[in-house]
């Protein structure tokens, strides 16, 4: 991002003037979204200061870990405390989305709320939907940017542990791991920071990759098996799971984490999609490779929206209205799915 400082300013000075700091993720909120807003949290403590948080439905199970993660209040379970929070907040940090349809049920209090309001977040097309709109999507995550924010807000190195753990979590979810995502040389330069300043690696990716039910390695087994389809010629496969799938491998919030990109591992696909039904809708996530932009399609096809080679996005309707519908646009997208297959062969 060029000029850090123009907005570490803005943001040091909104923070130090305010008495009710809130700070909200995007809805079914990852290790990048959950990262970022405890990490900064952090920071604001560390200034004498207290912010409330709020997701807008709950953490998966796997994140509870994270110190203070159970100080998160769950909107979708909570709501009058959370509106309670909202009302009161006299400056609503939003971190990790772009759009307010990602607050889920708080968009509307938090829209029509009379706080300053500051967006910091690394996805592309930014929506101007606040006062300080602190975007960098040449971030890896917006953990990432949290680091970079708050380093330069503390003029030296804030090497809390609570803090570097977060920030370490936001970056290996957004990353996979550093297998896929956008990360760079100066992602590594934070990391080994991060490294340096002793975050313990091992144990935090056991608690966020290898962290599963059997029952979930069955769903996969079976999801791979059984409901995956491939089209070669168009370099896209998917996956698509019904309710019913779900339940018959106790499915629990955050099973299918991961499965998205599983079918990438295909020689020739660039594209690959996971649909899972919920009730009356149907959860969608996109990764591609290389030039295939799935933040397009998913904008254009299910009104979704992400990154170029990580997008998401919910429709409503049965699975199969859903598969119809993709399968009817997807040819219209075969020039670009050739062309990113080609230069994969490169
Ligand atoms: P995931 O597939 O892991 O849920 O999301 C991948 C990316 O797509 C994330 O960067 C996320 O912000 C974005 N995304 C996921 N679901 C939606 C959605 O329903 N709407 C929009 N606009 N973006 C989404
Ligand atoms: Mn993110």
């Amino acid at each position: 991002m060029t000029d850090i400082g123009k907005y570490t300013k803005e943001l040091k000075k909104l923070i130090a003037g305010a008495n009710d700091i809130l700070l909200i993720c995007h809805i079914n909120p990852d290790g990048d979204a959950a990262g970022a807003m405890l990490a900064l949290r952090r920071w604001i403590i560390s200034r004498g200061k207290n912010a409330e948080m709020i997701s807008p439905n709950s953490l998966q199970k796997f994140l509870m870990w994270m110190r203070d993660a159970d100080k998160i209040v769950d909107f979708h379970h909570n709501i009058e405390t959370g509106s309670a929070l909202i009302r009161k907040a006299d400056l609503i940090i939003m971190v990790d989305f772009n759009s307010p349809s990602r607050l889920g049920k708080a968009e509307e209090l938090v829209l029509s709320s009379k706080a300053v309001k500051v967006m910091i977040d690394h996805h592309p097309d930014p929506g101007d939907i606040a006062d300080l709109v602190i975007s960098d999507t040449g971030m890896s995550s917006t953990s990432e940017l949290i680091y970079s924010l708050v380093n330069e807000m503390e003029e030296g190195e804030f090497s809390d542990p609570d803090f570097i753990e977060a920030v370490y979590v936001g970056i290996i979810t957004d990353t996979g791991n550093f297998e896929h995502g956008l990360y760079n040389g100066d992602t590594m330069r934070t990391v080994g920071h991060l490294l340096d300043e002793g975050v313990d690696k091992e144990k935090i990716l056991n608690r966020i990759f290898s962290n599963f039910s059997s029952d979930r390695m069955r769903l996969k087994g079976f999801a791979l098996h059984s409901r995956t389809i491939v089209h070669p010629e168009l370099h896209t496969a998917y996956i698509w799971l019904t309710k019913e799938d779900l339940e018959a491998f106790r499915h629990v919030k955050g099973d299918t984490e991961g499965f998205a990109n599983l079918l990438l591992a295909i020689n020739g696909i660039v594209l690959s999609v996971l649909f899972v039904e919920r009730s009356g809708f149907v959860k969608m996530s996109l990764r591609s490779k290389g030039s295939f932009n799935a933040n397009v399609l998913s904008r254009k096809c299910f009104n979704g929206g992400g990154h170029r080679n990580a997008a998401g996005g919910e429709m409503k309707g049965t699975i199969q209205d859903i598969l119809n519908h993709f399968e009817n646009v997807l040819p219209s997208f075969k020039p670009e799915l050739d062309a990113a297959s080609l230069d994969m062969e490169k």
